[in-house]
């Protein structure tokens, strides 16, 4: 099967079919599993034998959705959780002990910033932020007890972008790990483990979904990892519903053709922005302007969903800007069908200190674009009549 498309992967990997012979793989809404006598529990306790125990563990549809992920990220294993945080902060605890350090991107999720400085402090774990436009910086952060280096790419909100490869090549040097997470670019625009990356982080809930229905989370990469992370869960209990891995397994079929619409739209809605008067700037992976257009060109196939851009006005510009919005949600998820836009400075990032954004790529008058699946001329009227 690992030698088919991706295309075909999404499509074709799947649960073993049952007695009743259906095409569709079945919801598998069972806690348990049953064994047929003392020796085959014992063997399958002592993992002597692979199978289902209890679906905290695993399940038929969890197991196939994280088969598909690691087929389409090319990743020896993974495990799957109930959120995308679910994944960080079981990937991170997994791998750090008290003591350590990791240096990370400053340009993170809300919640995985909010990791680092609320909590991972008072288990005495240090963390040190790079800023994205200074990655020449990076190697004087690392010390003796740095675990890994940890990014997104692109990042969120600024729609920033990191070169993988030089990224990795700085853990190699230093011996540390390189933990990705790649929820903005899906693994169907860019795999990091072909560039070195030992583990690869997403937030299902995001593009992988696609239509803003279930939350989910997966983390894939070196099978030694997976294992220390799969034993943390199986004990702490963050793991996947099999509701939701039905879902989320269902959208990945489809994630390829959903992917290439979305990019389509979110070109054309950037290359139109970039000419408009009430906007000062413009940022897309794959917008010629972008400061690293050519990195982007060399790890992405397409240039993903979500664009940034500068309202001219500060923070009453943005504000006023999503007032006018008619048709496009004001939600804070983002890679649904449905366009969204977002001003962090009047909301995600309200409370942030002033520094903090400005390490984060936030401006007063910075809206972020989700960009859907709606056509591209009714996405476009919506924020010309909002801007003007
Ligand atoms: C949304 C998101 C997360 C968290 O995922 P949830 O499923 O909401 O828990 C983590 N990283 C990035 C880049 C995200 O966009």
């Amino acid at each position: 099967m690992s030698n088919k498309k991706f295309e075909t992967l999404a499509v074709r990997t799947q649960s073993e079919t049952t007695q009743f012979s259906e095409h569709s793989v079945p919801l598998y809404l069972t806690s348990g599993f049953v064994f047929d006598d003392a020796e085959e529990m014992r063997a399958s306790f002592a993992e002597e034998k692979q199978r289902d125990l209890y679906s905290r563990y695993s399940n038929p549809n969890v197991n196939e959705f994280v088969d598909k992920v690691c087929l389409m990220e090319g990743a020896e294993a993974g495990f799957a959780f109930a959120s995308g945080m679910a994944a960080v902060f079981s990937t991170f605890a997994t791998l750090l002990d008290a003591g350590d350090h990791v240096v990370s991107c400053s340009s993170v999720f809300g919640a995985t910033h909010g990791l680092f400085t609320k909590y991972f402090p008072k288990w005495n774990i240090e963390c040190s932020y790079f800023n994205v436009n200074e990655v020449e910086t990076i190697e004087s952060l690392i010390k003796p007890n740095t675990k890994f280096l940890y990014a997104e790419t692109p990042t969120n909100p600024g729609v920033d972008v990191l070169d993988l490869e030089y990224l990795n090549a700085i853990c190699k040097k230093h011996k540390i790990l390189l933990v990705i997470d790649n929820c903005f670019a899906t693994p169907y625009l860019q795999q990091p483990i072909k560039y070195g990356a030992d583990l690869v982080i997403h937030s299902a809930t995001k593009l992988m979904d696609g239509q803003g229905r279930v939350l989910g989370g997966v983390t894939v990469g070196k099978k030694e990892l997976i294992r220390e992370i799969y034993l943390f869960a199986r004990l702490t209990g963050p793991s996947m519903s099999p509701f939701n891995a039905w879902v989320l397994s269902k959208s990945l079929e489809t994630l390829a053709v959903r992917t290439d619409k979305h990019c389509e739209n979110a070109l054309k809605l950037a290359t139109f922005l970039e000419a408009h008067p009430k906007v000062q700037w413009v940022k897309y992976p794959f917008l010629k302007s972008h400061p690293k257009y050519n990195i982007a060109k060399k790890q992405m196939l397409l240039g993903g969903n979500i664009i940034a851009f500068e309202v001219k006005g500060g923070l009453e510009g943005g504000r006023s800007f999503l007032d006018a919005i008619k048709m496009c949600s004001l939600s804070a998820n983002l890679g649904d069908t449905r366009t969204i836009v977002t001003h962090p400075a009047s909301t995600t990032h309200a409370k942030v200190e002033a520094e903090v954004k400005a390490a984060a790529g936030i401006t007063d008058g910075l809206v972020r674009v989700s960009v859907g699946l709606e056509h591209i001329d009714d996405i476009i009227s919506d924020l010309k009549q909002a801007l003007n």
